[in-house]
């Protein structure tokens, strides 16, 4: 559950499993993994290959060596062992190493429905003490929550319902700056596919909250519960608790099957005819709610002159269309098939009717949220592929979970396209020197959208497979320096030689040798002079126009071209400068253009777009229509040559929509150019001065995205490249923004990599734009992330401020200090941009100008990290928009109620925490 989770006082008692587990391929173990009733308890960080049966329940659980191949095991710190403590809170899998890291659990029927449950229990494991540890779980492809670990001797869940969308379920850990990702067990639980109507293939749950109310402590799950459901208990001194010893049956077209167990006890309201709870989403978070209540009559008052019939209002709205009169011993549950509606505060409230001599009953409760659903996986046959590659090769990188979802954790070496809603695809796969034995297997032509593959520099024999040439999109292959041999496969040879593919073979000693023809086959040879023959019979007009058209072409390419360049005319005219090796990190994944082919995209530099230290900017249109941004570095530059390769050599390694693209570049007969995607609404900082023509003025929910979208770009500069990246030059200069104001850092030229992000550097010179300057750096030479917070810090006041940095007056000031300043007076609205006409949440501008002051702060070391920036960030946006919903919404009457009982996790928190570490067993007594 979101925040933290729950917090369960008794551990559970567990059922029975024989596992073996495997995970695909990709993890290389196979075996059974479930039980009769389809369970699958996985212990983490138990030795490989154990198992063991809970003395209690009989259930066997096993070690998660079989569905995981990174992390480590670690025990729990003895300090933290209490007597009676169940088995798999002892140990962990912790992953201090990868940003993102993959369990694979199999066996799952794809298309069937489950429940999910993950557990941590930190311990102090680590010996480190930290507190608190915060990390992010993703179901697959989507995040499913954050774990806020608190308190070590706590433990704390995460539990799902989704439909399996493959036979296989990846829960993915993901490093978030916040302390090291760990996880104490995991389980799976089958679900009828008639349970829980809401949840589908496009809809998984989160829980939220699931109580069994009318309880003081008393846990209860498996086997009470068939489905293995943990019922949190739930009392308050503003209910009646009641209870019977009677089983509660479920009616046949039940949807939840609430265990009788916890159908037979239920809370009432105390002199009172409403029984109200009431909950607040989580800060930031904007997915929807569902709620189930589970209600039955305990009393039998049938036949007597008692009666119990009450409404049910979510958020003063009539839930049910009708009054609600229990039935005697049967468990009836209600629910809605669509969310309840965004709120910023959830209430539900059962009232009685005015003829009713009982007050509303209520037996149980479950709130979900909805998993966000925002990213879709890889297609499924790249998918099959790049798993079988993995395992074919036993390539051990980051390779897991899914291999270009979400696109900030696409798998090294890989390039995927992303147009939404259709799946991500493979288009580069780079494995060069990856150290690949064996050979060439056929998965890699299953990669149907396959553009540039390189093998180059690896120990792959046998022949080249002639299933490659099925790629219809290859562009490149590289087979540099193998040890392969036979023939090359005729259909490449002709892709290669009509130009549509560009084969590299040196380095391949027994490659067409012993009379192996590695030249188009004969029969093929005739082929294509027989399909010539009848094309130029068939179309000799329109061949003798294009014949002309390429003479033409090919003078003016003569005249426009510089020396010291080879044009291919049989690659499209897109070449490689003669002294180019295959380690040009630029080659694979960034087209090459001719400074012809720049002229003719720029249409011989007619629109200039912008200027910068490098020279002029220009608008430019590639062949199928797409803007670009052309970035030429002029003859009288003020910044080197060094500086323009240095961008164009960090752009090829860092990809993220927060960052902009490089979409190729230039380096012929000594022009130099760069390429990128157009940000058609130009920087920010022409916004914030209202300098474009059109300009929009931004209002306070606009700016504070793009503040969040480029701080997650800086984020993972620091957090999600290796070596990290401080870029050095943060500034609204450096923040476009394209069409519909998604913001994309830019401006790489002095951007410096570390090899550790704990250390800072020193460096000989100082570099960046005065007014952004961290001082500490101007200072000390010390270099680190901090001093692009500090920047960014800058960024945020202006935001705030729609003033320069450095803000002109009788005395030019500081903005920082002229912030400073104004805001001791305790006044925000002396801070903001006029132009905003006072249409903010005055809290939401509270919190940015805060964290803005924090990252501004002199020492680096009280400044926060991008990722907390992001995140506090991410809280500030939320206030502006739920204010902005507040402002819409119809109130209700809240002073209609008399009493409040609140569902929010940290009303219950204490509560569940009471019994810490002892497990539930057995039939529960009440
Ligand atoms: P310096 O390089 O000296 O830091 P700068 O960052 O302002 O200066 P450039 O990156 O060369 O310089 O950009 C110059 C101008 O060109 C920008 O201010 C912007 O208006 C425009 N520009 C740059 N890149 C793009 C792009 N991808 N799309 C649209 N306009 C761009």
């Amino acid at each position: 559950m979101a925040m933290g989770s729950f917090f369960s006082n008794k551990m559970a008692t567990f059922w029975c499993l024989v596992f073996l587990g495997i995970a695909m391929a990709a993890v290389g173990v196979h075996c059974q993994s479930t039980d009769s009733l389809g369970f699958i308890t996985i212990d983490c960080g138990m030795d490989p290959d154990s198992s063991y049966v809970d003395p209690k329940t009989n259930i066997s659980y096993v070690s998660d060596a079989g569905f995981i191949d990174s992390g480590i095991n670690a025990n729990i710190s003895g300090a933290y062992v209490v007597n009676n403590m169940v088995r798999r809170l002892k140990t962990v899998r912790s992953f201090p190493n990868g940003t993102r890291n993959c369990y694979t659990i199999t066996p799952i029927t794809q298309g069937s429905k489950y429940l999910l449950r993950a557990w941590f229990m930190y311990g102090n494991y680590d010996g480190l003490n930290t507190q608190p540890v915060l990390f992010d779980v993703y179901l697959g492809v989507n995040f499913w929550e954050t774990i806020n670990i608190t308190d070590p001797s706590f433990f704390y869940t995460a539990e799902a319902i989704a439909v399996a969308s493959a036979n296989y379920f990846s829960v993915c850990l993901v490093n978030t700056g916040k302390g090291t990702p760990f996880v104490s067990g995991l389980e799976v639980r089958p679900l009828k596919n008639k349970l829980y109507p809401a949840v589908n293939a496009s809809r998984s749950l989160v829980l939220f909250k699931r109580a069994n109310l009318g309880v003081e402590d008393t846990y209860i799950r498996y086997p009470d519960d068939r489905l293995d459901r943990l019922w949190s208990p739930w009392s308050s001194p503003l209910w009646t608790n009641i209870a019977t010893n009677s089983t509660v049956e479920n009616l046949s077209e039940d949807n939840f099957e609430a265990p009788t167990a916890v159908m037979q006890t239920a809370v009432t309201p105390i002199n009172s005819s409403i029984l109200l709870l009431l909950w607040d989403p989580y800060p930031g978070d904007v997915n929807q709610y569902f709620a189930i209540l589970h209600i039955s009559e305990l009393f039998n008052i049938v036949g007597t002159n008692q009666s119990r019939q009450f409404n049910i209002f979510v958020n003063g709205i009539l839930w049910l269309g009708h009054a609600m009169a229990p039935d005697y011993l049967f468990s009836d549950s209600v629910y809605s098939l669509t969310p309840l509606g965004q709120f910023s505060t959830y209430n539900i409230t059962l009232q009685s009717l005015s003829n009713s001599t009982l007050p509303p009953i209520l037996n149980a409760l479950e709130i979900y949220s909805t998993m966000s659903n925002s990213n879709v996986p890889s297609d499924a046959g790249d998918i099959d592929a790049m798993m079988t590659i993995k395992s074919s090769y036993k390539i051990k990188r980051n390779w897991m979970g899914d291999p270009c979802s979400p696109e900030d954790f696409a798998w090294d070496g890989l390039k995927c396209t992303y147009s939404h809603p259709n799946p991500p695809k493979v288009t580069a796969l780079n494995l060069s020197s990856s150290g690949l034995v064996g050979e060439i297997i056929k998965s890699f032509a299953s990669l149907g959208a396959l553009e540039y593959l390189d093998l180059s520099y690896n120990n792959l024999t046998g022949s080249v497979p002639s299933a490659l040439g099925e790629l219809t999109s290859l562009k490149l292959l590289d087979l540099t320096s193998n040890q392969l041999n036979g023939s090359i496969p005729s259909v490449l040879l002709e892709k290669s030689q009509n130009g549509f593919l560009t084969l590299r073979l040196d380095g391949n000693r027994h490659l067409c040798e012993n009379g192996t023809s590695c030249k188009v086959t004969p029969t093929s040879e005739k082929k294509k002079i027989a399909t010539a023959v009848i094309v130029i019979l068939c179309v000799v007009i329109p061949v003798i126009i294009l014949v002309v058209i390429v003479i033409l072409w090919r003078v003016r390419r003569l005249q426009g071209s510089r020396g010291g360049t080879s044009v291919n005319p049989q690659n499209g005219g897109f070449h490689k400068p003669a002294n180019q090796n295959h380690q040009d990190p630029l080659q694979l994944e960034n087209r090459q253009f001719t400074y012809v082919e720049i002229k003719n995209i720029t249409n011989n530099f007619q629109k200039i777009i912008g200027k910068g230290g490098f020279g002029s900017v220009f608008h430019g249109c590639l062949e199928d229509g797409i803007q670009v941004a052309v970035k030429m570095l002029s003859q009288s530059s003020s910044q080197g040559a060094k500086e323009f390769l240095a961008e164009a050599q960090h752009l090829t390694r860092v990809h993220h929509r927060n960052l902009v693209s490089l979409v190729g570049y230039c380096n012929d007969g000594g022009y130099l150019g760069l390429v990128y995607e157009y940000m058609s609404q130009g920087t920010l900082q022409e916004q914030l001065q209202g300098k474009r023509q059109n300009t929009r003025g931004l209002s306070w929910g606009q700016r504070l995205r793009i503040a969040v979208e480029a701080a997650q770009g800086l984020e993972y500069l620091h957090k999600g490249c290796k070596p990290p990246l401080v870029h050095r030059d943060v500034k609204t200069a450096n923040i476009l923004l394209s069409e519909p104001l998604e913001a994309k850092i830019a401006d790489f030229g002095l951007s410096k990599a570390f090899q550790s992000e704990t250390n800072t550097h020193i460096s000989t010179a100082v570099v960046g734009t005065p007014g952004y300057l961290d001082p500490e750096y101007y200072n000390t030479f010390q270099l680190s992330e901090k001093s692009d917070v500090y920047s960014f810090g800058v960024v945020l006041l202006e935001l705030i401020t729609g003033l320069p940095p450095i803000v002109q007056g009788t005395e030019n000031v500081h903005i920082v200090q002229w912030v400073r300043q104004r805001l001791a007076r305790g006044n925000i609205e002396d801070i903001v941009d006029a132009r905003l006409q006072g249409k903010y949440d005055v809290n939401s501008i509270w919190k940015c100008a805060d964290i803005a002051l924090k990252c501004t702060s002199q020492g680096s070391h009280q400044r926060p990290t991008m990722p907390n920036v992001v995140m506090q960030l991410k809280e500030s946006l939320e206030l502006e928009t739920s204010h902005d919903t507040t402002e819409n919404m119809v109130t209700y009457n809240e002073n209609l109620y008399t009493e409040v009982s609140d569902v929010s996790q940290n009303s219950v928190h204490e509560l569940e925490n009471l019994a810490r570490m002892s497990d539930v067993s057995g039939p529960s007594a009440r």
